[in-house]
């Protein structure tokens, strides 16, 4: 089983610990002598109860969160926070700051849009095909909240420290990096994060909420499209997405019982992206990092080749070594190895070689 696995530079869904997966395998028909799969059980079960509670617990104790965060779980992923935000935060009169780093920050101002809603966007690195992040930004002290995207998935960018926003809550897209390294809550309001990058498989965002912000949020509002709902409910309104959030639960076990916590994680992960910016920065006009230097991901590397026949050439040759995901997103071109938690350093230092001889042979 083990050796018919590639080694996974998926940019999301994206790996996922080898000892997290063989230990889903056996719940699948089991769970803890309940005679049922883990699928199978209820979500009001005293099994699925802790899943959630011990999943939560983890959680907080990862990220070193205090009792004015609450916990939760939203399904539509990543993309349904975008509408969320302004939809809960942006009452009449309101106006929010967002920064405009790439893709994904642009589709969260488009919702706050669609929604006629206030937007003043106070920085964006658009002309250089969001290759850097913008370094001078006035707020607005009056603002709802700031919006920010921590790291840039598809243009290979990333904040290392937020901005200084003063009292206005900083709300973060950190959908690829949340949980890659430890984390300052000053000045957090809340963070939101797809699963299927550092967390879990697909199927649900997690979002981490301050409490105070709750106050906020009109009454009128449809049920489910409230954070209230799933604050008052602990994310468990109607059925919760239970596989997920099961496996989420695995992989933060994951974290702090086989990788040490937060801090070693990071180390590690600062090594692997290391790795690859060294072969990319000692090549001679071969490889060429698309992110300016004090800008880049740590999670998700992204660089082109002298041609777009040599891309191809180079992701071609890349799977038959057992490579796979490493195709750029088709607005960058070029190649992306994206490097979450579960690929490890192995997996990274293999690429870092195959990278070296493929310059050699071509270069
Ligand atoms: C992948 C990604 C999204 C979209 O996530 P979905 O869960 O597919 O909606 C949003 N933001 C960032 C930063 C991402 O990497």
């Amino acid at each position: 089983m083990t050796t018919q696995r590639i080694h996974n530079f998926n940019a999301g869904p994206s790996a996922l610990p080898l000892a997290v997966l063989e230990e889903m395998q056996k719940s699948l028909l089991n769970y803890k002598g309940s005679g049922m799969s883990v699928m199978e059980i209820s979500h009001r079960s005293h099994w699925f109860d802790e899943i959630l509670e011990d999943t939560i617990i983890r959680i907080r104790r990862l990220l070193d969160l205090g009792p004015e965060f609450d916990v939760l779980f939203i399904q539509g992923g990543a993309s349904l926070q975008f509408a969320m935000v302004p939809m809960n935060f942006l009452g009449q009169g309101d106006s929010a700051d967002f920064v405009d780093t790439g893709t994904w920050s642009s589709k969260a101002i488009a919702e706050a849009k669609i929604q006629n809603k206030t937007v003043r966007v106070v920085a964006s690195s658009k002309d250089r095909n969001y290759c850097y992040i913008p370094k001078s930004m006035a707020f607005d002290p009056q603002a709802a909240f700031v919006h920010l995207t921590s790291n840039n998935t598809i243009k290979g960018t990333q904040w290392h420290g937020f901005p200084d926003t003063g009292q206005v809550p900083i709300i973060t897209d950190m959908s690829s990096d949340i949980l890659s390294r430890p984390m300052d809550m000053t000045g957090i309001g809340m963070i939101y994060a797809g699963a299927q990058k550092n967390i879990g498989p697909a199927g649900v965002a997690l979002v981490i909420i301050r409490k105070d912000l709750l106050e906020r949020i009109p009454e009128t509002l449809p049920t489910m499209l409230s954070y209230k709902t799933f604050a008052q409910n602990n994310s468990m309104f109607n059925t919760p997405p239970c596989f997920t959030i099961y496996a989420i639960q695995l992989v933060m076990t994951w974290l702090e019982d086989t990788c040490g916590g937060l801090d070693a994680v990071g180390k590690v992960n600062g090594e692997k992206a290391r790795l690859l910016y060294e072969v990319i920065d000692q090549s001679t006009d071969f490889y060429t990092g698309t992110a300016d230097k004090d800008s880049r991901s740590l999670m998700n590397v992204t660089f082109r080749l002298p041609d777009e026949g040599l891309e191809k050439r180079f992701v071609e040759e890349a799977l038959k070594h057992e490579m796979g995901g490493l195709k750029g997103h088709k607005s960058v071109g070029g190649c992306r190895a994206s490097i979450y938690n579960a690929t490890t350093l192995y997996s990274v230092s293999v690429l870092a070689d195959f990278m070296k001889h493929f310059e050699a042979k071509h270069g």
